[in-house]
């Protein structure tokens, strides 16, 4: 009995980790997320029972509650469970609080990192997300909104700081976080750029600056998974970017 929280990686099937491909061929199930690349999951031996949460059932997505118990049931059964997450568990993946929820029902657990999508989309094109001639901190913000609507950034104080911003769930709120940042007084020729399905074949970059990236978004159709990336380290990504 046995839970191992692992992080598949942005896409990029080469990308996850030696130790949790190694756990997900001894696996007896795998609950998966619907980031989790395709290609990571044909390399799931067929004698292990593949289980998609991350698909919305209807109009639902399946809830926290009902992977927690599905995770829970199938660990009592004495069976080793993978909960295959994208990026990394840790960074905006509920990996805590499923962990949470297995200490509580004295279900043993190991998680094992992936790389996360704002470091791999900074990566993959061609943007150092630190630099020292550029910028001097990271922050990884949510772009998700509140239940209210209102986003849950202090854009007064992010302002003001000389870093770099990757913000993910982003593309569904981008107007109001690009204008967040304008009223908070960041210039609007602050290079930024947009990373799609980073890290697979169907990525797509563009890069412009704050006050164009909103409309940048809207002609080129962009959609989720997309890391937002704002700050001067955006204008390396002509003579860095490679794809
Ligand atoms: N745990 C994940 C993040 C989950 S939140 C991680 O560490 O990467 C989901 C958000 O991650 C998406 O809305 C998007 O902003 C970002 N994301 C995940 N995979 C991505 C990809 N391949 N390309 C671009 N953004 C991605």
């Amino acid at each position: 009995m046995k839970v191992t929280l692992i992080g598949a990686g942005p896409g990029d099937a080469e990308l996850m980790t030696i130790k949790g491909l190694n756990r997900l061929k001894q696996a007896d199930v795998v609950l998966y997320d619907r980031l989790v690349g395709e290609d990571i999951i044909s390399i799931i031996p067929d004698t292990v029972e593949k289980i998609c949460v991350g698909k919305h059932t209807g109009k639902h997505p399946v809830s926290q509650e009902e992977i927690a118990s599905l995770m829970i049931s199938k660990a009592k059964q004495g069976l080793h469970v993978v909960r295959l997450k994208g990026g990394d568990p840790f960074v905006f993946g509920r990996g805590g609080e499923e962990l949470e929820i297995l200490y509580e029902n004295n279900i043993p657990f190991e998680v094992i990192p992936g790389v996360s999508s704002p470091i791999a989309a900074g990566v993959y094109a061609g943007i150092p997300l630190t630099h020292r001639d550029y910028s001097s901190s990271l922050h990884i913000i949510t772009g998700h909104a509140k239940k209210n609507g209102q986003l849950d950034i202090d854009f007064k104080r992010l302002a003001g700081l000389n870093g770099t911003f990757v913000i993910l769930m982003g593309i569904a709120s981008l107007e109001n976080i690009c204008t967040g940042f304008l009223e908070a007084g960041m210039d609007g020729q602050t290079p930024a750029a947009i990373v799609e399905n980073a890290t697979l074949k169907s990525q797509r970059k563009f890069v412009g600056t704050l006050k164009t990236l909103f409309e940048l978004s809207q002609r080129n159709h962009v959609v989720s998974p997309s890391v937002v990336i704002i700050g001067a380290v955006c204008t390396l990504s002509d003579k860095l970017g490679t794809l």
